[in-house]
């Protein structure tokens, strides 16, 4: 059920005494503390099992708090802050005093964003501060896209659970440093390269993996407990029905073009045609092959144009080597 006033009030009131809030984002459900409250900062990272040195994004209500939280804001970072925000795009500025080095990972630059969801920017007023907050999953594994997600990953280990319904991007947000010369792309998200670029009105470095301060580059990254294994789309079927004779449990993505072909596997997912869909339901399809007990996930990345850009990227982190594997 989704939150409703008395349920915002509680939730700042949480973050007012240090403790921490999972809230809905457009993105994914984020794990939230006040973010100038460096023991409640600290929490999360001890409750997510992330490294200290992994920095966390600052959430605030509005583009017009930009100069509370930051240093210099270049005209580049104004111009896709009118323009995207609220939205699926976080800004890395340089860091303003106000936020905690906790925050950020040690770093002199901090993560910004303005999400995009009535509840998520309902708290902001409430609480009249900044938020920070990573996913709020376990490190390294699948983002939650709804409250039930949530609590069956963190349980009790989280304060309150805001319920803002279904994330309606599913994918986290993209984001861009705005610190050097050039914009450049750190992570691919909800916001296009093609959008950032027809505002922009040139075009953008591509993401590279070499970016080692942002965690959701690491090899295995956005993992489900079954292994993900990502084939050319006609060699889907055929490497899932293969998978599945060798005595796998295999779940499979189907891609849009051969939707309905019979398929021997554990379990079928067709995945939507519209990457808006196919990035609303990603996680959700991740999570669900887990619970029906799938040991090993066929895939293929979809063309790396618009939103498929990000999809890509996170089933290649989901598909990348594992250190206890
Ligand atoms: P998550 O919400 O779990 O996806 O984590 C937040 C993302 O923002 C991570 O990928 C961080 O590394 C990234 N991030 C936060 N602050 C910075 C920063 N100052 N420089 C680069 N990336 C950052
Ligand atoms: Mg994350």
């Amino acid at each position: 059920m989704t939150a409703g006033t008395s349920d915002i009030e509680k939730a700042a009131g949480v973050l007012r005494a240090g403790g921490l809030v999972a809230l809905p984002t457009e993105t994914v459900y984020g794990l939230g503390a006040n973010a100038e409250d460096p023991a409640a900062v600290a929490r999360i990272f001890q409750v997510k099992g992330r490294p200290p040195s992994h920095p966390l994004i600052v959430h605030i209500g509005g583009a017009e708090q930009l100069d509370d939280w930051v240093e210099d804001v270049p005209a580049t970072a104004r111009l896709l802050a009118e323009h995207f925000w609220p939205g699926p795009l976080t800004l890395v500025l340089r860091r303003g005093s106000r936020v905690p080095l906790e925050a950020t990972g040690g770093l002199d630059t901090v993560a910004v964003r303005v999400p995009d969801h009535p509840v998520a920017l309902a708290l902001l007023a409430a609480f009249a501060g900044g938020v920070t907050a990573p996913s709020a999953n376990r490190f390294g594994q699948v983002s939650p896209t709804t409250a039930n997600d949530v609590r069956d990953e963190l349980g009790d280990a989280v304060d309150f659970v805001l319920d803002g319904g279904p994330c309606q991007v599913g994918v986290e947000s993209t984001i861009v440093d705005v610190t050097g010369e050039a914009p450049s792309i750190l992570r691919p998200g909800g916001v296009t390269r093609e959008d950032l670029e027809a505002v922009l009105g040139f075009p953008l470095a591509v993401p590279s993996a070499s970016h080692i301060r942002v965690p959701g580059q690491h090899p295995s990254h956005y993992a489900p407990r079954a292994r993900v294994v990502l084939v050319e789309p006609e060699k889907v079927i055929a490497e899932a029905e293969r998978a599945q004779e060798l005595g796998h449990r295999v779940g499979v993505f189907v891609p849009a073009p051969f939707a309905g072909a019979p398929v021997k596997a554990h379990t079928v997912v067709a995945v939507p045609a519209s990457m808006a869909a196919y990035a609303r339901g990603l996680y959700g399809f991740l999570r669900e092959l887990d619970q029906r007990g799938c040991d090993l996930i066929v895939a293929s990345v979809p063309a790396q144009e618009g939103l498929g850009l990000a999809i890509a990227n996170r089933l290649r982190r989901a598909a990348g080597p594992r250190s206890t594997v």
